[in-house]
This record gives C-alpha cells, sequence and structure tokens, in this order.
C-alpha cells in the first residue's frame, strides 16, 4: 500500500470532544451515550509521520548549550553540573 490513510475522527460529547484514529479514541473524555460526530477527516499517514518527527524537535533543551537532554540530562559533560530536571 504505497499511500496508507487513517480516518481522524473529532466527536462531540457530553464532557467535551475527542479525537479518534481509527475508530480508537486518542484524546479527549469518552463521549457516554455515543456522542456526535463533528468532523471525518481522512488523512495520510505519511503527514502523521511526518508531524511525529516535527515534535522531536520540542523535546527539552538544556538550559546551558540548548542541546536535546539526554533522558533529562544534557550530554555535554560541562553542562551537567547546570542541568535542572
Ligand atoms: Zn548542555
Amino acid at each position: 500500500m504505497p499511500n496508507p490513510q487513517v480516518y481522524i475522527d473529532i466527536v462531540g460529547g457530553i464532557e467535551g470532544p475527542s479525537v479518534y484514529i481509527n475508530d480508537i479514541r486518542v484524546a479527549g473524555p469518552k463521549p457516554w451515550a455515543g456522542g456526535a460526530l463533528l468532523h471525518h477527516f481522512l488523512v495520510d499517514v505519511k503527514d502523521i509521520e511526518d508531524a511525529l518527527k516535527g515534535s522531536n524537535r520540542s523535546v527539552a533543551t538544556c538550559i546551558v548549550c540548548s542541546e536535546p537532554l539526554d533522558a533529562g540530562a544534557c550530554k555535554n559533560r560541562r553542562c551537567r553540573a547546570f542541568v535542572q530536571d
């Protein structure tokens, strides 16, 4: 399958909207009593993968050298004393 796609649904419920990917809820409260389908998107998996790669840019960074932290600590030895948890 060269161009796989998934359905992303926005469902409105009494406690607020929720997000489903291929009928699996990934965000928002469980819509009791079924809920109402507000939006129905057919999305390229490639676009989701690109978005997830972009999320790597927002990982926590060292307060001294701004490098991405590795398991909460800077890889630069000189920074370790300054890195905050
Ligand atoms: Zn650092």
